[in-house]
């Protein structure tokens, strides 16, 4: 396991206990699937009252982690169609602050593709994703395969002053060190570059109300952020013009039931009754989820 503190402020002196650490005693298997059932694990959680920012104290290590996420599976490919819907909102809002062309764009952690697609049904020239689950590769489509890298994000493997748009979906929760994240990301977008990222509110009221029953608050989250924190860690890593908002999510009533925190009883009951009828209709919700939009000089 490795220590942690605030990433915005690098301290750990203003934090304080929120949640006790709660892991899998068997670490053969714990899972780091994406959109995964919820499973109730979680690391130890802190809040800097600086900041705002829930974070854990203590993670496992990110050799480990990278194993994990290599090995995790794909389970959502009943939902890409919310997804798409849901992600391409922001796509097209982050489009409009571009001042160049709609050249080059970036998504770390693009699971199938799904989102390269829709980049380049929006006009971008070339795609590419990256991202560390074989499986997830797997399900992508054959014409978009090609570009996408297995593997973690490494500015490293990238020229610098690259990309037009850097587009970021539920990752910047699981990413070991934010800061390095964001100054990799910041290098290797172009001037005038814009990137997006979608990510979790902590402070929604749904997230309030359930508290760690919420999925958002499980194992593979190394930190959580609200409006407030997001905004800050991105201004710490200079980007300018930013800008946070809620998103409306398009999931099937199925993938909403499955992440409900009630009892496995009623949604087994559902499931036999209701939802055969319903399971497949999708549904667009504003249940915790915000973006951000921001841009490199
Ligand atoms: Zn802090």
């Amino acid at each position: 396991m490795q220590k942690k503190v605030c990433p915005i402020c690098e301290s750990d002196k203003n934090s304080k206990l929120v949640y006790d650490k709660k892991l899998p005693e068997d670490l053969e298997n714990p899972n780091f699937a994406g959109r995964k059932d919820p499973d109730g694990y979680h690391y130890q959680m802190l809040r800097c009252e600086n900041c705002t920012l829930l974070y854990a104290s203590e993670i496992y290590d990110e050799e480990y982690s990278n194993q994990l996420y290599n090995e995790s599976s794909f389970d959502y490919s009943s939902e890409l169609e919310g997804l798409t819907k849901s992600y391409s909102k922001t796509l097209k809002e982050g489009i409009k602050f571009l001042e160049n062309s709609k050249e080059n764009f970036l998504e770390i952690g693009c699971g199938n593709g799904f989102m390269l697609q829709e980049a380049l049904r929006l006009g971008f020239k070339n795609v590419k994703g990256i991202e560390p689950s074989k499986d997830a590769i797997s399900f992508a489509d054959n014409e978009i395969k090609n570009f996408i890298q297995h593997g973690i994000f490494d500015e490293n493997q990238i020229e610098n002053e690259k990309y037009d748009l850097v587009f970021i979906a539920m990752i910047i929760e699981h990413v070991v060190d934010s800061n390095k994240f964001l100054e990799s990301i910041y290098k290797v977008l172009k001037p005038g570059g814009i990137v997006i990222c979608v990510c979790h509110n902590e402070r929604h009221f749904l997230a309030k109300i359930f508290k760690e029953k919420h999925p958002i608050i499980n194992d593979e989250h190394v930190a959580v952020f609200n409006e407030k924190a997001l905004n800050l860690i991105f201004k710490k890593n200079k980007f300018l013009d930013v800008k946070v908002r809620n998103l409306k999510n398009y999931y099937s009533l199925s993938y909403w039931l499955k992440m409900m925190p009630i009892p496995i009883i009623i949604k087994n009951l559902l499931n036999k009754t209701i939802m055969l009828i319903f399971k497949k209709l999708i549904i667009g919700f504003k249940a915790g989820n915000q973006y951000l939009i921001a841009k490199k000089n």
